[in-house]
């Protein structure tokens, strides 16, 4: 047997016993690296599937493994690259990560953390996104002195990150010397919850304070951290009062940005604030065909035409819709034709208005975890429920903006202080950890996709 048949005669067993979403979330991508003597190299497509297979099916495998080869004693994992495999795959990846693959040749700057793929060469300009496109190219000329901040805010998926990168690359571009620096807000906060546990806020401070241009994407996730409002507001002072450029994301306006302090929020509607709207027909497909020249395809213009009218909120999606229809071109060296092109996009396009429930996100909760759903509901208190439970809770509260009496008494009649509890709990515990947020990400899309 190679280590190919061998990985499949395991997922084969594993298939049967276990759920068609959890398998889809733990095993796809997983292969034998290699097999040594007793010793066989399993490799998941990240730290967090990694983790799992260890902890959740390493026994398992191991069984499975040995009664099929009966020379492997051991088990290892180890993080893979996930492989442009991935499309031959009956499974259809996911849209986010085919746009991952696509750009995986991008090195984000460790100094900077901009991604050289965000540049105004790329940008597309159409009247949506053209105010924030000139304030953008006007800090990025002259930074500190004409719009500070600049506050752009505007849907998921509509160029906020590109453009506000877009400036950090010009800035670096033109002026090497000037310090850039670009951070998502959650990365921000927990840099402060870090310095405040080591007590290193003074070098966390000063740090801060050499920069030139400060881009902090997704200012919303501030919302509720006072601590690190209070942090922010002081290192926004010291820049703008130096001259320094402050350029700051936001899906909404600043008034709309609830629990933010006052203070803070006067400062970030000092500046200029532009938003980002939805592209219009013509500049969709101009969106298009930009980004299949950037990937060397070339597709008919009636699939353009589908494509530009059937995905009108989302760029990020526009773009998903063309690294399908890339993927196939290239394997099978030809343009998908119209036919084709809508069954290749079907679970993009036609998908009904997904609606998420309670109980779907119940559902969800309790298959992750491998609960019942009547677990969640109960009164235990034995750490493997009450953990998922107050997720579940956190997403009822997120996602459905469930009240907490509603949330309570969704979960078996508990008090809405428990509801609160448990929210506060998870959101605090985000705040430090990234692999919790991978976790509960990984929930949310089997529940938007289920
Ligand atoms: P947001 O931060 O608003 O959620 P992003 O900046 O991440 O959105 O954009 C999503 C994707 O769409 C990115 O791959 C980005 O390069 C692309 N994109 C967005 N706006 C444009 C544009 N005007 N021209 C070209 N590509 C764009
Ligand atoms: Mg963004």
């Amino acid at each position: 047997m190679t280590k190919e048949e061998l990985w499949q005669a395991v997922l084969a067993q594993i298939q049967l016993n276990i759920s068609p979403a959890n398998f889809a979330t733990w095993f796809k991508n997983t292969e034998i690296i290699s097999k040594e003597e007793y010793q066989v190299m399993v490799s998941a497509p990240n730290s967090f599937a990694k983790e799992w297979l260890e902890q959740k099916y390493g026994k398992a495998i191991l069984k499975i493994l040995h009664s099929l080869d009966g020379e492997v004693k051991e088990v290892k994992y180890m993080v893979g690259k996930a492989g442009l495999k991935i499309f031959k795959k009956a499974l259809a990846p996911s849209l986010s990560e085919v746009g991952q693959l696509e750009f995986q040749e991008f090195k984000i700057d460790k100094e900077t953390n901009l991604n050289p793929r965000y540049t105004f060469e790329n940008f597309v300009v159409g009247p949506f996104n053209e105010l924030p496109h000139a304030a953008a190219w006007a800090v990025s000329k002259n930074p500190g002195f004409v719009y500070n901040p600049l506050f752009v805010y505007g849907g998921v998926g509509l160029g906020k990150t590109h453009l506000l990168q877009a400036i950090g690359n010009e800035v670096t571009k033109e002026t090497p010397k000037k310090k850039v620096k670009y951070i998502p807000s959650e990365k921000f906060t927990a840099g402060v919850v870090t310095a405040i546990r080591n007590r290193e806020v003074e070098s966390f401070k000063s740090k801060y304070r050499l920069i030139d241009v400060l881009i902090l994407d997704d200012v919303q996730f501030l919302a509720g951290k006072e601590k690190t409002q209070e942090e922010f507001f002081h290192t926004f002072n010291y820049l703008y009062e130096k001259n320094k450029q402050i350029v700051l994301s936001s899906d909404r306006p600043p008034k709309a940005i609830p629990a933010l302090a006052e203070r803070l929020r006067s400062r970030f509607e000092g500046g200029m604030i532009a938003d980002i709207g939805y592209p219009d027909y013509e500049t969709r497909i101009a969106i298009l065909k930009t980004k299949s020249q950037e990937r060397k395809i070339e597709l008919p213009e009636d699939v353009l035409n589908y494509i530009a009218t059937n995905i009108q909120r989302n760029i990020r999606e526009l773009e998903g819709a063309l690294n399908r229809l890339s993927a196939y071109q290239k394997l099978q060296n030809q343009a998908p034709s119209l036919e084709i092109a809508k069954s290749l996009l079907k679970n993009l396009i036609l998908s009904p208005a997904k609606v998420v429930t309670p109980k779907k996100i119940l559902q969800a909760v309790a298959e992750f975890y491998d609960l019942k759903e009547r677990d969640l509901l109960s009164s235990s208190r034995r750490k493997e429920i009450v953990r998922p439970r107050q997720i579940a809770m956190y997403l009822l509260r997120e996602d459905l903006k469930s009240s907490y009496p509603f949330i309570g008494r969704r979960f078996g009649g508990k008090d809405h202080t428990t509801a609160i509890h448990s929210h506060e709990k998870i959101v605090r515990e985000l705040e430090g950890s990234e692999s919790l947020n991978d976790e509960i990400n990984l929930i949310r899309q089997r529940i938007f996709s289920g």
